[in-house]
């Protein structure tokens, strides 16, 4: 299976991603992911990545499209794949496309996750992650049983620096003026697959798998 994950910020495309490649058995490419990890390790990437970050921008294209490709050609998306958060712009999609042809690589679909922006700031501000293992919680919405403790792995939660109402409003202006245009972008090419993300998780889950044909 090749799927991409498409959504704006805090609509649940990280919470819906574990679930998917369990099911799957594919990796799990986020690129938000790969930029909190090096910013964290402290590399020349992370360093970089981090001035857009925290203001809310989107992290230019050749610096993403260098990463995912690179990511690719790794063995382990031969068994498929799910990019959570990329492509985030035309240009990208535009150089996903190239690379999928030459890795003679054929979409399957396009997930996209609609939620309101009320809703979406809402999420985001609550938002907690295990630093461990990177698990996602909600502070109201799916809280862990011990307040601040990951269930999974007994590791500490964390709140996103870049998850704070002003820069998660930016972020949604980023999304609605450069990402937004890929749902008509997928839709041209028939991949595109609509789903209610206002739901409960588990109920979001399984539209996605019954929209993928799964059950
Ligand atoms: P969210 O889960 O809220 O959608 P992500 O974790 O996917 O956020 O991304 C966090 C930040 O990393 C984004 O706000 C952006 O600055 C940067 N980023 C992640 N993926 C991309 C991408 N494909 N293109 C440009 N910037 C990106
Ligand atoms: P994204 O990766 O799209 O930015 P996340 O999966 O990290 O979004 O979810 C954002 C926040 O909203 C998290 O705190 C998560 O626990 C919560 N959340 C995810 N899906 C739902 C849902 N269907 N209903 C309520 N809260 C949700
Ligand atoms: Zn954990």
């Amino acid at each position: 299976m090749r799927l991409i994950l498409l959504g704006p910020p805090g609509a649940g495309k990280g919470t819906q991603a574990s679930g998917i490649v369990k099911k799957y058995n594919i990796p799990h490419i986020s690129t938000g992911d790969i930029f909190r990890k090096n910013i964290k390790e402290g590399t020349e990437l992370g360093t970089k990545a981090k001035e857009f970050i925290d203001k809310g921008l989107l992290v230019p294209d050749e610096i993403v499209v260098a990463i995912v490709k690179d990511r690719l050609t790794e063995d382990d998306c031969k068994k498929g794949f799910l990019l959570d958060g990329f492509p985030r712009t035309v240009a990208q999609a535009d150089a996903l496309d190239i690379e999928l042809k030459k890795l003679s690589y054929n979409l399957d679909k396009v997930i996209n996750i609609e939620v309101s922006k009320d809703e979406l700031v809402k999420r985001a501000v609550g938002r907690r992650i295990c630093k461990e293992c990177g698990a996602t919680y909600h502070v109201l919405f799916n809280p862990p049983k011990k307040e601040g403790i990951c269930d999974i792995c007994g590791g500490e939660l964390y709140q996103r620096a870049d998850d704070n109402e002003q820069t998660v409003s930016k972020r949604i202006e980023e999304y609605q003026n450069k990402t937004q245009p890929l749902i008509n972008y997928y839709e041209k090419q028939d991949k595109i697959v609509n789903i209610d993300g206002k739901q409960d998780i588990d109920k979001v889950y399984s539209d996605i798998v019954n929209a993928l044909g799964g059950e």
